[in-house]
């Protein structure tokens, strides 16, 4: 990702004395990766080495380190710190970031060049006593693209098949989980369109970006996204401009399964016929549990069998509560919580059988199946903001109706 083009890495490693110089002429995607560890502190150093020499940073690594690997003196990494704009790079290193040092044939240090950013590549020349700093900017290219699919196993492995990085998996999970329940409700012959973003620079691809637009026909409905950030903040909305975060989530745990109903059951421990006043979704001991809703902690405590709890007062006679906690989050009764923030963690403390998420959903102090209770709707966009909307939406549309017109292209995806 961070591959110098025109050159090749080569690898530092104990022992090489004289580390080969792979030919400028051979392709980037003959880089040889840097399999072996450094030496340690305290370990021999290389013996110096005219020529380019490239370091892919390991974890703990400090600057101070590989310059005394390299027989630089930390003199003169001081007078880089302290006279170029690099010193916030250079102090937090991060694992597998590439720095490339230029040496002389006396082991001296001639250029150290290195990547601020994806877009903006760094060169500090040293010349005697004067630095000079040059920053080369690496424009990023924006690419549109469009991957489409047909469920037949699961969403992760169709998903993949369409060429759709798990990223964008999530994010199209993310994206709908308030109108689907993947573990429930996914269906084979589901079909679903990604309209995503890819990185590009210098010819290579870097990365996959946002996803702008998705489709997700689930068992025969068909749900639509598109990103959009009015104030700022991208947000997803369907093709009316109305938002797809609901003002209360019916699920406020990803990928778990709906083990217990609302409703008459005999209860698992005690084995009497009792009212389940909440659904009950098994997740493995420690799954994040979110905040259904924006709102305000009521309670985080201990209640009788369901052990740690946390509630939440969403305001309007609306509240949440939440049961079996391994751990509660960090949030304290009176403060203020976001939807989808992290308020606990699943576990079985109190009375359960395994480690599952105990749920409810209050309305006015009555519990109501969070599953077909009505919810809020937020408002959509109007006026000059749905106009807009319509408009910078308008080539994620034109591009899921295109590939939707040529099902022969999306079959051999
Ligand atoms: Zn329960």
């Amino acid at each position: 990702m961070f591959g110098f083009v025109g050159t090749a890495l080569i690898a530092i490693v104990p022992g090489f004395a004289n580390a080969t110089r792979v030919p400028a002429a051979e392709p980037a995607a003959a880089r040889v990766s840097l399999a072996l560890p450094l030496p340690a502190a305290g370990a021999p150093a290389l013996a110096s080495t005219s020529g380019w020499q490239f370091v892919r940073v390991r974890s703990g690594e400090t600057l101070g380190l590989v310059f005394q690997q390299l027989r630089l003196p930390a003199t003169l990494m001081q007078r880089l710190l302290d006279q170029t704009s690099a010193k916030a790079t250079l102090t937090h290193l991060r694992e597998g970031q590439e720095l490339a040092f230029e040496l002389d044939h006396q082991g001296q240090l001639k250029t150290l060049r290195f990547d601020k950013d994806p877009a903006n590549r760094v060169e500090l020349s040293v010349a005697g006593d004067a630095i000079t700093e040059q920053v080369h900017a690496r424009p990023i290219e924006h690419r549109v693209e469009i991957a489409a699919g047909t469920i037949t196993s699961s969403l992760y492995a169709d998903g993949a098949r369409a060429g759709l990085t798990a990223g964008s998996i999530n994010t199209l999970a993310n994206i709908f989980k308030y109108d689907i329940d993947f573990v429930e409700d996914l269906r084979a012959g589901d079909t679903f369109q990604v309209v995503y973003e890819e990185l590009w620079r210098d010819g290579q691809r870097i990365g996959t970006g946002d996803v702008i637009g998705a489709t997700f026909t689930n068992r025969g409905k068909r749900y639509s996204a598109f990103s959009y950030a009015p104030n700022g903040k991208t947000e997803y909305f369907d093709g009316n401009g109305r938002p797809l975060k609901k003002v209360l989530m019916r699920i406020p745990i990803e990928f778990a399964r709906l083990s217990s109903t609302f409703g008459m059951r005999k209860h698992p421990v005690l084995g009497l016929m009792r009212a389940h006043k909440g659904v009950d979704y098994a997740a493995r001991t420690g799954t994040p549990i979110m905040a259904a809703g924006d709102g305000k902690v009521s309670f985080v405590g201990w209640k009788n069998g369901f052990g740690r709890v946390v509630m939440i007062d969403h305001g309007q006679g609306r509240s949440t509560v939440y049961g079996h906690m391994s751990a509660w989050g960090k949030e304290k009764v009176g403060q203020r919580v976001a939807q989808g923030s992290t308020i606990g963690y699943v576990g079985m403390s109190g009375l359960a059988t395994g480690p599952h998420l105990h749920y409810e959903f209050r309305v006015n102090g009555t519990s109501v199946n969070p599953l077909t209770v009505t919810m809020p709707k937020p408002e959509p966009l109007s006026g000059l903001a749905l106009v807009k909307f319509r408009a910078a939406t308008a080539p994620a549309l034109a591009k899921m109706l295109t590939v939707e017109k040529n099902t022969s292209r999306v079959a051999s995806r």
